[in-house]
């Protein structure tokens, strides 16, 4: 696949976007490199990694992730940002509502300027510290079913969800034509 998408390989870019610190980062390295680093200060910028899945219909998609280096603080400076993307993951940290009312700020953002046919995905991550919990599984779930989205509990810390995150993201893209 030389940078193409065709019917059986697509070629996607990827955006998160959530409050700094829900673990955005985190979650790409562990898809990507299968690493979680607690001490790591790594912020991709402006550059991105790349990951290619296979489907079970012997597909591929291969994602292009733009992690932000920062730029979430910058509410002006996102629709750079996510410009383009097919597919927008908003993360926030499920023992931190605050960070789940700005997952929703993001969402109505991207409802109004970003690409009409945007696959979204609404991720509840640290996911392992359900004993600190304050954002309940359900507001989550009924959140993302109003707004039409994906939604999945996460730990970039187990790697719990992260590479099924990935997989129902790529089962829910549109299909070019053959
Ligand atoms: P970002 O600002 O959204 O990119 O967040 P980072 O990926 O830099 O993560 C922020 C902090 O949360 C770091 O200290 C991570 O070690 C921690 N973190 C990220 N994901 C998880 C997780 O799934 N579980 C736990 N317990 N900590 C996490
Ligand atoms: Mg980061």
């Amino acid at each position: 696949n030389g940078g193409v998408s065709d019917a059986k390989n697509l070629r996607v870019k990827l955006v998160l976007l959530g409050d700094s610190g829900v673990g955005k980062s985190c979650i790409v390295l562990r898809f990507v490199r299968g690493q979680f680093d607690p001490t790591s200060k790594v912020t991709v910028g402006a550059s991105f990694l790349s990951q290619t899945i296979a489907l079970q219909d012997s597909t591929t998609v291969k994602f292009e992730i733009w992690d932000t280096a920062g730029q979430e603080r910058y509410a002006a400076l996102a629709p750079l940002y996510y410009r383009g993307a097919a597919v927008a993951v908003v993360v926030y940290d499920i023992t931190s509502p605050e960070s789940f009312a700005k997952a929703q700020y993001w969402v109505k953002e991207l409802q109004k300027h970003g690409n009409p046919d945007i696959v979204m995905a609404l991720v509840g991550n640290k996911a392992d510290l359900n004993e600190k919990r304050e954002v309940p599984v359900q507001d989550g779930i009924d959140y993302a079913e109003k707004n039409g989205m994906f939604f999945i509990e996460t730990s970039a810390k187990t790697a719990d969800n992260i590479n099924q995150l990935f997989e129902e993201i790529a089962k829910r893209l549109p299909r070019p034509a053959s």
